[in-house]
């Protein structure tokens, strides 16, 4: 009921305001910072100038490369400058309020958000892990909610809106990694199942390069991220960082709306992989499905992906296509669809509608999917459908947390879990 009236109030809105502001908690962690605010942090704690790179490498990898947990860990540091740290810092997390694994090796977070103002109840946010055989994905939130109104979204009819920090960001893959013990050298912490030991069957087959199960990230959790792009920008950075977290651009994957001029920094200032949720091919229907293209239309949208750097048949923007009954899924659309790409190294990504209560499509049929998706793949393309996983648990990527509001059993068996399996 809410859920519908916010989104008929929503409706002809291109975007809302955000509402709140991130407060630093008391003691800050040092989850998020870089080599430069690492050194900074040390400069406050009375490290002397000559000192402050050479121990800023030190923490940096302590923190990104071992995924230490607490300052006592860090023993090639003196145990007065670990006191020094620990008096100031922290080196959480985000709150992880519940933990859910799936039959089929998924494993879904719940993590708990400071919020704006003391005594307001805390956000909640969700990051999810898909094992497969030869990879291991996260998918990351980048902001609480989302300012844009997508009608097919659930995210977009939350009300409250908070960018997510660097830290909270780099945090979700640490806790991943602290979750699943995937540190180099360092065990998981009692009570976590490990994920190549014991956890299901295709969690024990999953990836193997370099013996690490978290290879993958996608910035396609709840929020847009090109709208939070400073903070998103230095969070992959240092995921990427061959010294850290070392998850190279080529495995990352950050989804976007359409926020054009946004898109052009983030080929020059991030340079990771690039997905586009298209999800229609004329103008008429992306600007109700996707309200921000009436700012950004399909035409400036592909042209600014024709521009995006180092495209080749091997490095190709995923196109990402929401299948919605009756309105976007005619053979006619995926003619279209193939035309529109023409020229750009691209994916096309089909994407089961996942419904939520309130929302007002359908999922396509299936025998539908699979013709829209025969037919791009003839044109060339590869398309796979992201298969649902983790049913069990509702882990659905894209649409993150819905599970966890109030609904009525019916309505939740109605969630149906997909991933990004590409
Ligand atoms: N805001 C970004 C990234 C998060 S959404 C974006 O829009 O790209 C990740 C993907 O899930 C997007 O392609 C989004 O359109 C899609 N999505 C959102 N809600 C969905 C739903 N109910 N069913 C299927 N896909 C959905
Ligand atoms: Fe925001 Fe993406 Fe949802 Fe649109 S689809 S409302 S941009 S999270």
């Amino acid at each position: 009921m809410t859920t519908s009236l916010t989104t008929d109030r929503l409706a002809g809105f291109v975007e809302k305001a955000p509402l709140e502001r991130y407060v630093a908690p008391e003691k800050p962690s040092l989850v998020g910072l870089s080599r430069a605010e690492l050194a900074d942090a040390l400069a406050s704690v009375g490290v002397p100038a000559s000192q402050r790179k050479m121990r800023a490498q030190q923490i940096w990898n302590w923190l990104y490369a071992r995924g230490a947990t607490g300052f006592e860990q860090m023993t090639s540091v003196s145990k007065e400058l670990r006191a020094a740290l620990a008096e100031k810092f922290t080196l959480g997390r985000p709150d992880i309020v519940a933990e859910q694994v799936s039959v089929d090796g998924t494993r879904k977070w719940l993590l708990r958000l400071p919020s704006e103002n003391p005594g307001e109840r805390p956000h909640e946010v969700e990051c999810v892990y898909i094992p497969e055989t030869d990879r291991g994905t996260l998918c990351v939130s980048s902001q609480v909610g989302c300012t844009l109104t997508c009608s097919f979204c659930h995210t977009g009819t939350q009300r409250l809106v908070r960018n997510l920090t660097p830290g909270e960001i780099v945090g979700q893959v640490m806790l991943a990694r602290d979750r699943l013990g995937d540190w180099s050298g360092r065990p998981a912490p009692q009570g976590a199942q490990q994920g190549a030991a014991q956890g299901a069957p295709e969690a024990a087959g999953a990836p193997k390069e370099g013996g690490r199960l978290v290879t993958n990230v996608v910035m396609m959790g709840m929020g847009e991220p090109l709208y939070n792009f400073e903070a998103v920008r230095d969070a992959l950075l240092i995921v990427a960082d061959n010294e850290g977290i070392g998850i190279s651009k080529r495995r990352i994957t950050l989804s976007t709306s359409g926020v054009v001029p946004n898109i052009a920094r983030a080929g020059a200032e991030i340079g990771v992989m690039l997905a586009i949720s298209l999800h229609a091919v004329r103008d008429e229907l992306r600007n109700e499905l996707v309200p921000l293209n009436r700012k950004y239309p399909i035409k400036e949208l592909l042209d600014a992906c024709r521009n995006y750097p180092g495209l080749t048949n091997a490095k190709r923007i995923t196109f990402e296509y929401v299948m919605l009954k009756g309105v976007n899924d005619s053979l006619a659309d995926a003619k279209a669809l193939v035309k529109l790409l023409k020229g750009i190294p691209a994916k096309i990504n089909l994407i089961p509608f996942n419904p939520w209560p309130g929302s007002r499509y359908e999922c396509s049929d299936w025998e539908q999917i699979e013709k829209f998706s025969e037919y791009v793949f003839n044109a060339g393309y590869s398309s796979p459908v992201r298969t649902p996983r983790g049913r069990d648990i509702l882990a659905a990527c894209g649409q993150l947390k819905s599970a966890t509001e109030k609904l009525s059993a019916r309505e939740r068996m109605a969630l149906r879990a997909m991933a990004m399996t590409d």
